[in-house]
């Protein structure tokens, strides 16, 4: 595995793959099974596996942990190594947003506006530029995103369209914890006290289920039967829940097999943790 650090030999790279399949893992590293089984995904689709690790500080608000994001390069590097990975791109801030940049790219209020864009002004705007310029640094032919960030994926798979940017936009399953929680690189935070209290998304998500499952289709009810419950939870505080169409994100009154449930939830005041799945 190569490991580069500047965009412009990243894109050299690129192009001497010229006629070999490459698939781009994008990351903010701190590696764990969920990134792990993406890149082992992306090495079944792709000739080439290219995983960039970027803390990327315009996803930050600036009340949120940029500083304090957990990393690990030496770590991930050995792991990205054992998955098959044949380049690691970690560029430097500096060379990703020189003092003079001054472009940035939008998705629309109705896909942005909402679940976590809602509490994160600005975030999503921050993701889809630097996926963009991602996708033009390291030119994959296709790219391999987590359904954990749901609302990322949507926004990803609108901006590729509609930008005509010709990277197929591949989605992989949520890799857990035995116990159900989903994994993340900010669960690292979480005191041990706070790790029961993290089941509270995976469990709302298993609740809903369950009550679907005996009938229920109202998107009111459910949200209010699962806040009661997550809040059952010690240190917990529900950001959102909501019940949105699987593409459109729009929000349902009526669940059926379209819908994703999408929680986020804070625990103990500081940690923030988000879930989503269907119901039914
Ligand atoms: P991050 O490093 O948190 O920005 O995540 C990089 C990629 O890994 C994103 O596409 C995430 O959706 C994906 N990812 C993170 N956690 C998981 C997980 N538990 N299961 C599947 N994909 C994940």
């Amino acid at each position: 595995m190569i490991i580069i650090r500047h965009p412009t030999e990243m894109t050299a790279w690129a192009k001497e793959q010229a006629g070999r399949g490459i698939a781009l893992v994008p990351t903010m590293g701190f590696f764990h099974e969920g990134h792990l089984s993406l890149m082992r995904r992306a090495g079944q689709l792709a000739d080439q596996v290219a995983v960039s690790l970027f803390v990327n500080p315009t996803q930050f608000g600036p009340q949120e942990d940029l500083a304090a994001y957990p990393r690990n390069f030496e770590s991930d590097q050995a792991m990205a190594e054992a998955a098959g990975v044949a380049v690691l791109f970690a560029p430097d801030a500096a060379d990703m947003y020189p003092a003079v940049f001054s472009t940035t790219v939008t998705v629309g209020k109705e896909l942005t506006g909402k679940l976590c864009g809602a509490s994160r002004p600005g975030h999503f705007a921050g993701v889809a530029t630097v996926v963009c310029k991602l996708f033009s640094i390291v030119r994959p032919d296709l790219a391999v995103f987590g359904e954990k960030d749901w609302q990322q994926l949507a926004v990803i798979r609108r901006m590729t369209v509609d930008l005509n940017l010709g990277v197929e936009i591949v989605s992989h399953p949520i890799v857990r914890e035995a116990d159900g929680l989903a994994m993340s690189s900010r669960n690292t935070y979480l005191a041990p006290q706070q790790r029961e209290a993290a089941l509270s998304l995976s469990r709302a998500l298993a609740l809903a289920r369950t009550l679907a499952a005996k009938g229920e289709r109202s998107a009111e009810r459910l949200t209010a039967a699962l806040r009661d419950f997550i809040h059952s939870f010690q240190e917990t505080a529900v950001d959102y829940i909501s019940f949105v169409h699987q593409d459109s994100l729009q929000h349902v009154t009526e669940i059926d097999e379209t819908t994703i449930l999408a929680l986020a939830v804070k625990i103990g005041g500081k940690v923030r943790l988000i879930d989503n799945g269907r119901v039914m």
